[in-house]
Parts: structure tokens; C-alpha cells; sequence
């Protein structure tokens, strides 16, 4: 299921491995050289340019690709405006004041610390209540009708039941097109979902659904889908204006806004701030934001905890205890459904 790329592949919460290039300080000096030559860029950090989609959508049975998400400019003209493309949809126009101009407001170290350490409830399947595992997109599909995420045992169960191509969660029948689907999320958008507009965003940036591209758009898009709570919209402002990419830089806004989110259980801006403090040389401090990233299921934060033990920056009980946690985690997302479905859909990747 690791294949699902290009536009229109949304899944609702950011792709630990794929989606937002994890960005960080190209231009500060932080660059370092792994052990093996291997440089742990910043660039793998914080949220930059947005190189792949993070959502995936459901699509219908009749769809070109029915069984998985799929790029979903097929069904639409290329390269439409944000005016075509609202015309088309919707006419969503977002008129909200947007995030306080300085951002989020810090947050202490000790909430920093002692705050989400659980997978925030957007990465729990609705229907079968299981938590997804990391990276979600792999894991799950995105309603576009109802903007809820359904594991991929669910979604294989529900097509075995012959939903006719439904939703698993609310039974709208999934559109084939891409205008169509873009009609669905701008909707969700006008009704000012979070996740909608950070779609939207997502999609402007991408050139998704035959959009054009439009950076400051998405911006402004994500800066409401942030101001709504989107813990998604957060981490990308918060690489945009880490890198002052579209945007003034702002460095400290753009920590500031991964703090926000990874308190709330985001399991990308914890990984983000662990990169952050290793690159600064806090090494206990990019220990403890990896330790709670791996307890919610990153393998990548497992990975780090592992370069930093070998590194000596990292004890061997640390080690020991990722491994127990990651452990743990990958446990608490397991079911025979899912087991099925992963199964099934990686034959069907194997097959295309
Ligand atoms: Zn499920
Ligand atoms: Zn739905």
C-alpha cells in the first residue's frame, strides 16, 4: 500500500514517511553525516514544499482503480483556478480571521513534555475503533463525503459486503471524478470542516483534482483549517514558516506551531521536534520527543533512537524501552480484518 502516491491520494493525517516532505533548516547548518556517510538532513524534518499528497481518498468501485486510492486528475480539465475550480465545486471562500498574527501561543517545556503522548483520535478507525498505524495513509483511505478515516480492514470488509462502492462509514456512493470529488470537499470546506480546507490546501498545493497550483491559497487555506484545529494544517504551517517558504520566515512560529500539534498527539511534529533538538545537540531532549513518537507507533523515531544509540547518544536502556513501546504499539493496531486486508491490497499493488 506504499505506492499510493500523486495527487488524490489523501488519507487524513499526514504520511510519517511520504506525504509533507519532512522539512528542515535547509539553510540553516545542521546538516550532519550519518555514520556511513549517510547526511540526517533537516530536510527530513519539518513540513516543507509539499512534494506528495497526504490524504487518500475512497473512490468508487467504477473508479479506474477501485480498489485503492488513485490519481484523481483523470476525470477533469487540468489546471483550473482557484476561481474555475470553486465555480466547478462550490463557492467556498473562506473569510475567517485566521491563526493570531504571532501564531500559537508557546507552550511550556513541562506541557511540551507531559502532553501527547497518545495518538490524537483522528488516527483511530471509526468503524472498527482500532488505532491506525504509522504511516496512516498506508493503513487507511479518506472519505471525501464524510472527511472520516477508514482503515484499510474496513474498507476491504465493507467491499466484500457489496456496498455497491459506498462509503463504508456514511454509504454516499463515492464519486469516479475528479470534479466530483472536488465538489465533495469543497462542500465540507463551505461548512467549514478542518479537514475539508486542509485538504483543499493540500490538493491547491499538490495540483490536485486538475487544480493549479496556488501556494498562498493553500496558505491561507491551512492557516483556517490550523485556526479550526487541524493538527495537520499546523505541522505544514509550521515547516512554512520554519523555512519562510510562501510566508515570512518565522522560525519560532514554526516550532511554536509543531509544539501545538504534537502536544495534541500529531506523531509527525513530535518527530519534527525530535530532529529539531538532535540537530541542536539536545540530545536527551530529541531522546525524550523520539521516545513518545516511537510509543505511538513511528518506526522513523525508532530508527532515530537507534542511529542515537549507536552514536552514544542514547543509552542502551532507551533503546530497550523503544523497542518495547514500538512494540506495543504495533500490537494495538493489529486485527485478522487488517491482516487481510494488508494481504490483499499489497497482491493488488504487486498485480498493477
Ligand atoms: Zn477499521
Ligand atoms: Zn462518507
Amino acid at each position: 500500500m506504499a505506492a499510493l502516491s500523486s495527487c488524490g491520494s489523501y488519507v487524513p493525517q499526514d504520511d510519517e514517511y511520504g506525504g509533507v516532505k519532512r522539512a528542515f533548516p535547509r539553510r540553516a547548518a545542521l546538516p550532519r553525516m550519518e555514520p556511513g556517510g549517510e547526511e540526517r538532513t533537516p530536510a527530513q524534518v519539518l513540513p516543507s514544499t509539499v512534494a506528495e499528497p497526504t490524504r487518500n481518498t475512497i473512490r468508487g468501485r467504477n473508479s479506474p482503480d477501485s480498489r485503492l486510492a488513485h490519481p484523481v486528475g483523470a476525470g477533469v480539465e487540468r489546471g483550473k483556478t482557484r476561481e474555475e475550480a470553486t465555480r466547478l465545486g462550490s463557492h467556498a471562500v473562506l473569510n475567517s480571521p485566521g491563526v493570531p498574527a504571532a501564531g500559537p501561543p508557546p507552550v511550556t517545556e513541562e506541557e511540551l513534555m507531559n502532553s501527547g503522548h497518545e495518538l490524537h483520535e483522528s488516527y483511530t478507525c471509526l468503524l472498527c475503533c482500532l488505532p491506525i498505524a504509522l504511516p496512516a495513509p498506508r493503513h487507511s483511505k479518506f472519505a471525501p463525503c464524510c472527511m472520516k478515516m477508514v482503515c484499510n480492514g474496513c474498507i476491504l470488509a465493507s467491499r466484500q459486503n457489496e456496498n455497491g462502492g459506498a462509503c463504508p462509514f456514511c454509504r454516499t456512493p463515492t464519486p469516479d471524478s475528479a470534479a466530483a470529488l472536488l465538489a465533495l470537499v469543497q462542500k465540507r470546506a463551505d461548512a467549514k470542516d478542518p479537514v475539508a480546507i486542509e485538504l483543499l490546501a493540500s490538493a491547491y498545493f499538490d495540483r490536485c483534482y486538475g487544480l493549479q497550483q496556488d501556494i498562498h491559497w493553500a496558505i491561507e487555506l491551512w492557516t483556517e483549517a490550523a485556526r479550526l484545529g487541524d493538527l495537520g494544517a499546523h505541522f505544514k504551517l509550521g515547516g512554512f514558516y520554519y523555512h519562510g517558504e510562501g510566508v515570512e520566515q518565522d522560525m519560532a512560529r514554526g516550532i511554536r506551531l509543531l509544539q501545538h500539534s504534537a502536544i495534541q498527539g500529531h506523531p509527525e511534529s513530535r518527530y519534527s521536534l525530535g530532529l529539531y533538538e538532535y540537530h541542536n545537540r539536545n540530545h536527551e531532549l530529541a531522546a525524550q520527543h523520539w521516545m513518545i513518537s516511537t510509543k505511538m507507533g513511528s518506526e522513523r523515531s525508532l530508527n532515530e533512537i537507534r542511529k542515537m544509540f549507536m552514536e552514544g547518544h542514547a543509552t542502551k536502556a532507551q533503546y530497550a524501552e523503544a523497542l518495547r513501546v514500538y512494540q506495543k504499539a504495533l500490537e494495538d493496531t493489529k486485527s485478522p480484518q487488517r491482516e487481510e486486508a494488508e494481504a490483499f491490497f499489497s497482491k493488488c499493488m504487486r498485480s498493477d
